[in-house]
This record gives structure tokens, sequence and C-alpha cells, in this order.
């Protein structure tokens, strides 16, 4: 088991102290072997970032193994192309597996389980419909009623399952059920499908078979056979435990121990394939890597990092309680991973033009920036300084409110890594009142920012340099759905009218500092007071594309609303 270098050791959580004590009774002879068993129906999503961290992260952490296992038994919703998408995801997060196996290997030996467990008397083929076998299962109070078939005699069962094999029968004519108890308290547990008939190519054995096991009866048996120890896998399958075990125990196999967890839902967003799946079909969003997409492609596009989901996993933690977590804390995560590593830059997103009256016309000068200070060993860079410079609209205003201490006409502020420079008019469009230009003068004795009188000023602004900045598309996202938790969206609603109509901005001409030009997709860098940006995959050299992958602290948008 191997994972980056970087790769933190999660904390401890109760799935470890568990292992802990296994490892003192010495249950399974002290071995750990994890799995994280996706089904290739998707791209994978933040939620299964969880599970990955934990499979592979509680291998790693006790000198163990974890398995990638594509969960492949429905042939009509998988795709070699999120067999692939799934690899790259688990590798970017900073893992490799041990074994690489598929679901679909094991088809021959479920198939002969089956066959033994029908021998047994423990498993009858049913002619019923599934709608008779749905009627019949029962309530959760009340107990469900036996199959006209469940008292088939063993050879007819086993003569009718070879036959549903060698394709002899139409899709829905016959099931595999195990013969357990339709009185159960467990609903699981009252005699359920093991195998239907399906007709349908599956995207690794092509036509070999017709017949598919479910999940329930193929998931046990493959962690069993690759000689699983631990089997983690969300709450919803706690219920499902009872038939897992029993499945194992009758055929007297090597027995793991499964264990459930809360699965993560996030604010602002949601985890379900389905839904993804009907936001990429419908075209809502560009594809599964949109970068608003809570997929893991999708996070990757928009600039995060692995070591921020490693980090942001390990401090949601591992619970058996499910709640919903605060899509903040995934922003914070990659907010402080971005401020150590990411270097900074100067970009205008709306451009006010500035001039700088006196000063010297066709004069540049190159002006030292630190690009990180986080990072000493990030060194400086020279950013051009000449007389016509822009600076974000939102940093001036004609007739400032108390709070406001930008610039204003009469006021002077500090241009980052320049002088300071005085605001002396405001230059409307005559047609529209709008401001289209500011007069300033810049003190020639402020360079690097500071007046040789002590003098004060109350704010740095950023800025480029007119003549010198490219021009770039940057494109603002926000949170995929207005609503908080998705949760609470009402079951007659369209769900995706709760979606957030500003979750993507597009401005189409920012101006952004000349070392820009050269960055290529995947480059990730703070644009100086307005956030983490990244190149996106749209990039051309003379075209170039950021996605914002978070804007700064929210103490900054504080201190902003402040005037800072
Ligand atoms: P979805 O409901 O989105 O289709 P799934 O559970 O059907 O997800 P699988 O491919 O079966 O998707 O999931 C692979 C593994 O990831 C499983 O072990 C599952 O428990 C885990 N997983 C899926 N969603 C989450 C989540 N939101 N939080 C934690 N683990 C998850
Ligand atoms: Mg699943």
């Amino acid at each position: 088991m191997s994972t980056e270098e970087t790769a933190p050791v999660a904390h401890s959580n109760f799935i470890h102290e568990i292992i802990d004590s296994d490892n003192v009774s010495g249950k399974f002879g002290g071995r750990v072997h994890t799995r994280f068993p996706p089904e290739p129906n998707g791209y994978l999503h933040i939620g299964h970032a969880k599970s990955i961290c934990l499979n592979f992260g509680t291998a790693r952490k006790y000198g163990g193994k974890c398995n990638l296992r594509f969960d492949d038994t429905n042939p009509t919703k998988e795709d070699v192309e999120y067999v692939d998408s799934i690899q790259e995801d688990v590798r970017w997060l900073g893992f490799n597996w041990d074994g690489l196996y598929y679901a679909s290997d094991y088809f021959e030996q479920i198939y002969q389980f089956a066959e033994q467990l029908i021998q047994k008397g423990l498993a009858y083929v049913d002619s019923s419909t599934l709608e008779e076998i749905r009627s019949q299962r029962g309530t959760l109070t009340e107990p469900g009623q036996n199959s006209r078939f469940r008292d088939r005699p063993v050879a007819e069962s086993l003569d009718l399952f070879r036959r549903m094999r060698a394709g002899e029968f139409q899709d829905g004519a016959h099931v595999l059920r195990a013969k357990i108890d339709m009185a159960h308290p467990n609903m699981n547990m009252r005699d359920p499908l093991l195998y239907r008939i399906r007709h349908a190519e599956h995207h690794r054995t092509g036509n070999t078979w017709c017949i598919y096991p479910l999940y329930d009866f193929t998931h046990g048996y493959s962690d069993s056979i690759e000689g699983i120890t631990h089997s983690i896998c969300t709450l919803e399958f706690e219920n499902h435990r009872p038939l897992y075990d029993w499945l194992i125990d009758v055929l007297d196999l090597y027995h793991p121990q499964q264990i459930e967890f809360a699965r993560l839902n996030l604010t602002h967003t949601m985890m379900s394939k389905r839904k993804l799946l009907e936001l990429v079909e419908t075209g809502t969003v560009s594809g599964w890597d949109d970068p608003r997409m809570p997929t893991i492609a999708g996070i990757r596009r928009r600039g995060y990092t692995p070591s921020a989901m490693r980090a942001f996993c390990d401090e949601i933690g591992v619970t058996k309680f499910n709640s919903l977590n605060d899509v903040v804390v995934l922003e914070n995560a990659v907010r402080s991973d971005l401020n150590k590593t990411a270097p900074r830059a100067m970009a205008v997103l709306k451009p006010l033009k500035i001039v700088l009256t006196n000063y010297p016309e066709g004069q540049v000068e190159d002006l030292e920036a630190i690009n990180n200070p986080e990072d000493p060993a990030a060194g400086t860079r020279q950013v051009p300084f000449s007389k016509v410079l822009y600076i974000e609209q939102d940093d001036f205003m004609e007739n400032p409110p108390k709070q406001f201490f930008r610039l204003a006409p009469g006021r002077e502020v500090r241009l980052r890594w320049g002088y300071l420079i005085t605001c002396q008019e405001a230059v409307k469009d005559p047609a529209t009142g709008e401001v289209i230009e500011l007069r300033c003068t810049y003190d020639p004795e402020t360079r690097g920012g500071n007046a040789p009188d002590g003098r004060k000023v109350k704010s740095t602004i950023h800025w480029v340099s007119a003549e010198h900045a490219i021009t770039a598309e940057v494109r603002l996202y926000d949170h995929l759905f207005e609503i908080a938790n998705v949760a609470d969206i009402p079951d007659g609603d369209d769900w995706k009218s709760h979606l957030n109509p500003k979750s993507l901005v597009v401005v189409p001409k920012a101006k952004l500092e000349r070392s820009l030009a050269t960055a290529v997709p995947g480059y990730k860098c703070q644009f100086e007071r307005l956030g983490y940006f990244c190149v996106d995959k749209d990039s051309q050299p003379q075209a170039i594309v950021f996605n914002r992958t978070v804007t700064l602290k929210d103490e900054w948008a504080k201190i902003q609303k402040k005037g800072g």
C-alpha cells in the first residue's frame, strides 16, 4: 500500500478502535485489508473521497492493504469511461491500490456459490412476476407471504437456474432467491433476490452472461474471496449486514467484518450519482468535470488540491451518525492549503482606468513583488508600473460612506508594491454619468509603499499596468444550489429549481499582470484580495481562462466591508 509522501496519517476514529481491538484479539491475525468498491456508473464525488481516504488511509495507518474493486454487477448502467475516471480520481487523491479487481471477475465463482445454496435447500428459483414478489414482501409491521415456488424441489430449481444461465428465458421470467424467512423482522432477510435475468451486454464480460447477481449477493462474497478484513460501507447497509453475514456463514466461507459509517453530506451541493448524471445529461452543467460539480473531477478542475481534500476528510472525521457538513469546512481546507503554496499575482476583474498625470510619459518601472509571503523560497518577481493603470471599479467611490477607506476624490491610497497615489478627478461619461477614468497623482518619494514623512494611508489596493496587462476570461464559481440542505427540498418540487442561477459568472475581459501570460492549465495562484484561482483546461495560449477556486477568507470579506 503506498500513498503520496505528504499524505497525513488519518486521525483515529471508531473504526480504528475496532481494528485495534481485533488486532489485540487476533481476529484477523493482525491483518488489515480494506477495499474501496465503487460501482462504475458515474464519476466519483466528494462523498466517495471520504470513503477513499478512510479505506486507503486505514490500510496505510496499519501497514495493511487496500483494493480497488469495481462493483460492476449492473451491466446496463456501467461504462469503461467511469472505470477510467475512477482510477484517475483515486490516484489523484494520492492513493494506490494493492489489488485492482472487478466483481465481474468472480461471476463464475459466485454462480457456483448460488448452485451450492440451491443444493443446500437455501435458495430457489421463483417464477413469480416482480410485481407478485413485491406484493408478498409484507411491511415493517406485517410479515411477508411465502411464494408459491418457495418449496420447489432442489432439482427443479437447479435445472431452471442452469437454463437461466444458458439463456433459455426472457428477462423477468425467473429470479433466484435465498430461502431465509418471509416473516423475518428485517425485510432484507425475507427471501432476498440473488440473481436476475438480464440479456444485456456487460462492459467487461460482454455477452458471456445473461444472468447477473445482485449487489448484496455479490458484495460479501467478493470481500470474502479477496480476504478483506474490514469491509467498510455507509450506514444504509447496516440492515443488510445480517444478510451479508448469513450468505457467508451458510457456505462456511472466510468471514470479513462489515462496519458502517455515516455518509458525507455537504451544504449547497448533493452526493447522488443519479442526480449528478441528470445535470450532465440535461446540459445543466458542462460535464462531469464542470467546476461547480461536487465530483472529484469537478473540484480538481476548479483548483482544489489532493492534500486539501485529504485534510478535509480527516477533519470531518468518521462517525455513526448521519449529518450535514458545512461546505465552508471544505473551502477552508483548500484556502489553508493554497495559502501556503499558491504564488500571489495581481488581477483586476472590473477594470477602472487610472491616469497618473504627473508620471513621465513612456516611463516603465519594474517593481519588486513578493511571490508568497507565506513561503520565502517562492522569491520575488518584477511587476511593470507605468502611467496608465487599472484598478477595480469597486475600489473607488465618488461619495464614499464613512466606512469606505479606499480611493475617493482627494483621497490617497497605496498601490500594492508601488506608490501612494491621490485621486484628483473622476472623469465621467457625459452620456451615462458613469465614472470612466480617474486622474490621479503619484508621490515619487513613496516607491515601495511608504511615505518618507511617515504619513499613513488606510488602504492598499491592487492594480495592473494597462499597457502590460493581459486580457483573460475569469470564471467565478459559487455554490451549485441556493438551498443549504438539498435534503430539505420538498418531494413534489423540481429539485433543479433550487439550483443557484449565479453559480457561474463569467468575466470576459479581466486584466491580469503580465507574469501570468505563460500560465498553463492547472496552474494555481492567488489573485490578491480576490481569492484563489487556477488556469482552466479551456485555456489557449492567447486566450487564457481562469477559474476561481475559492474566495479569500470570510474575515477578508469583513475587512473589505470596513474599507480595508
Ligand atoms: P451514489 O448514491 O452517489 O450513487 P453509491 O453509494 O451508490 O453512491 P458506490 O459507487 O456504490 O456509490 O460507492 C462506492 C463507495 O463509496 C461505497 O462504499 C459507498 O459506501 C461510498 N460512498 C458513496 N457515497 C458516499 C458518501 N456520500 N459518503 C461516504 N461514502 C460514500
Ligand atoms: Mg452503491
